[in-house]
């Protein structure tokens, strides 16, 4: 259901931007939803409100697990 709130969650135990071709999230470009922001490389990302699509590709493109649904 599209109603603008946070679907995903990210857990920061397993997030390591470090650990990312130089520092950048592949989360935040994947979204089609334009849904997660990093405010620099190897910065944490982090998710905004809007309308999440529901695909996935967040979980999916995470290398270290870090993403969920909510
Ligand atoms: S599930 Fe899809 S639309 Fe929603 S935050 Fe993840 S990548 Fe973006």
């Amino acid at each position: 259901m599209l109603d603008g709130k946070i679907k995903v969650a990210i857990d920061y135990k397993r997030c390591n931007p470090n650990s990312c071709e130089k520092g950048i999230c592949l989360v935040v470009a994947i979204c089609p939803a334009k849904l997660w922001r990093q405010l620099g490389p190897y910065d944490y990302p982090y998710p905004v409100q809007g309308f999440c699509k529901e695909c996935k590709k967040c979980v999916e493109s995470c290398p270290l697990g870090a993403i969920r649904m909510l």
